[in-house]
């Protein structure tokens, strides 16, 4: 049989103002615990909240990234549970009337665009932090987290695989990275995920029942109506999501083969052991008791406000890509890494804009740097643990490289010697060339020299090579290579070696 997954993702993503939400406590992350807390985010007798307008701003940013509506009159809502990170014993959350509905995210892969809607998008207050490995046998509470500003994206169950969940993860990220509303750490805790999903036979083989049949068979046979879903946590990156995904879907497909029920329930990912665990049966929205806040006013927005934050918008990260497989013609794959991020996307537009025309073709010159960033640079910025605005290399010396390249100046492996260099020092390529002395031997007379010593030292190898062993001739280039320290023109070294050994 052949199953297809449900998913339905609820992302909690930390906004990125300097303070919290409804008290002036600062949000900066790292603090020694309890140290940014006040009697509003400790939820004490007589105070009142006050709503932070950046943290709003930012909630309409991100829902008009996402393609919400925004509503126009919208309230806060306080859902009762108890647990000791929460003084309050109450969130003040959106339930009825939230902030935004009514969204989507394109992901496109491959020229094909999967659509996933976006439910609602609303604001809410985060909870504290419980540690469990302080002290043994107790559990300490930090609070510097309680009334951090939260957004929360809830999804339609419109994702079909893990992979997919993925996917739509990634660019939910970058979304917001590029928006920057939020810095999407999910290390930190800044970009938290939970999963809804059921299993059912994929379109091709759900069962449509025949009279007698109707009432028999179960929702994940039919596809009528969505089949049981359990909830999955505690997943700490997206790797860790997709793979708790495709463990819970061979598990929902294993119990309904044996015919077993599944159940409604919480489940948490075991990272170390890689399954999910029960923890509780799923609440349902009546447990927490939902009801207006009273303490904050109903947030009324003007609708110019709205247009002036959509107007601030940046280019987002799916148009940007397609406009660099339309502008530069970048291969899918490239276009997809280089806009991941909003500065990478930027710095590779600097290095497009600093080719002089007359040095190397645009086409030839797009994707050499698109390949020199990809692989040298983020390799160096990975190895280093730094993101992309500390880097040395400016776009410019770049866009010099590639061009001496080109011209021959330089060899690639030779480039990626200098590049090392450029990278540590923030030097000019032309520069580096000049001092190490690190030219090329493009000089046809100075090489015929060279080779006409390494063919007299080789005369079996010249052999092999007239009996029609083609390496013999690879051989003699790293000779030549060697000889000349890596210096040689390879392409000029082929050249004079052919010619030589035919007339010799
Ligand atoms: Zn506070």
């Amino acid at each position: 049989m052949e199953y297809e997954a449900i998913i339905g993702l609820e992302s909690h993503v930390q906004l990125k103002t300097k303070s919290k939400i409804f008290c002036s406590c600062s949000t900066k992350f790292g603090a020694e615990p309890n140290s940014q807390v006040c009697p509003v985010c400790l939820g004490l007798p007589g105070v009142l909240p006050v709503m932070n307008r950046t943290a709003l701003e930012y909630a309409i940013k991100a829902a008009l990234a996402l393609n919400c509506k925004i509503a126009q009159k919208s309230i806060f809502a306080r859902k009762n549970y108890f647990y000791p990170d929460l003084p309050k014993s109450y969130q003040i959350s959106q339930y009825e009337q939230p902030l935004s509905s009514g969204g989507f995210v394109d992901v496109i892969t491959g020229g094909k665009v999967e659509r996933i809607r976006i439910t609602r998008v609303h604001l809410e207050e985060d909870a504290g932090k419980l540690l469990h490995e302080e002290v043994k046998d107790s559990t300490l509470v930090d609070l510097n987290r309680c009334g951090v500003p939260l957004i929360e994206i809830v999804t339609e169950p419109d994702i079909r695989s893990a992979k997919g969940a993925h996917r739509f993860l990634t660019i939910l990220k970058s979304i917001l990275q590029y928006i920057e509303v939020s810095e999407c750490n999910m290390e930190e805790g800044s970009l938290r995920c939970d999963a809804n999903i059921s299993v059912r036979l994929s379109d091709r083989q759900l069962i449509n029942p025949s009279k007698e049949e109707t009432g028999k068979l179960a929702n994940w046979q039919t596809g009528k109506q969505l089949g049981v879903k359990v909830e999955v946590k505690n997943m700490n990156s997206f790797k860790a999501v997709e793979k708790a995904l495709e463990y819970e879907m061979e598990r929902q497909i294993k119990a309904l083969e044996e015919g077993k029920r599944i159940i409604q329930e919480t489940r948490l990912w075991d990272e170390s052991k890689e399954i999910t665990v029960a923890m509780r049966s799923k609440e349902e929205a009546h447990d927490y008791r939902y009801f207006p806040e009273p303490d904050l006013v109903p947030i009324e927005i003007d609708r110019e406000w709205i247009e002036r934050i959509r107007e601030s918008l940046p280019e987002l990260p799916e148009a940007r890509k397609a406009r660099f497989i339309k502008d530069y013609k970048i291969p899918d794959y490239d276009a997809s890494i280089l806009t991941s991020s909003r500065e990478l996307a930027d710095y590779y537009e600097e290095c497009v804009k600093a080719r002089r025309k007359s040095q190397v073709a645009s086409r030839r010159f797009n994707k050499g740097i698109a390949n020199w960033i990809m692989s040298e640079l983020l390799r160096e910025l990975k190895e280093k643990n730094m993101g992309i605005k500390e880097c040395k290399v400016a776009p410019e010396h770049l866009a010099e490289m590639i061009a001496l390249i080109d011209k021959g100046g330089i060899s690639g492996k030779m480039a990626k010697e200098i590049f090392v260099e450029m990278f540590k020092t923030g030097r000019k390529a032309s520069q580096i060339v000049e001092e190490k002395g690190l030219v090329q031997i493009s000089d046809e007379e100075v090489l015929a020299k060279i080779v006409d010593k390494i063919l007299k030292e080789n005369p079996k190898v010249i052999e092999d090579y007239e009996k029609g062993k083609e390496k013999a001739l690879g051989y003699l280039v790293g000779q030549v290579m060697k000889k000349t320290n890596g210096t040689a023109n390879p392409r000029l070294v082929n050249k004079l070696l052919k010619k030589k050994i035919v007339f010799s």
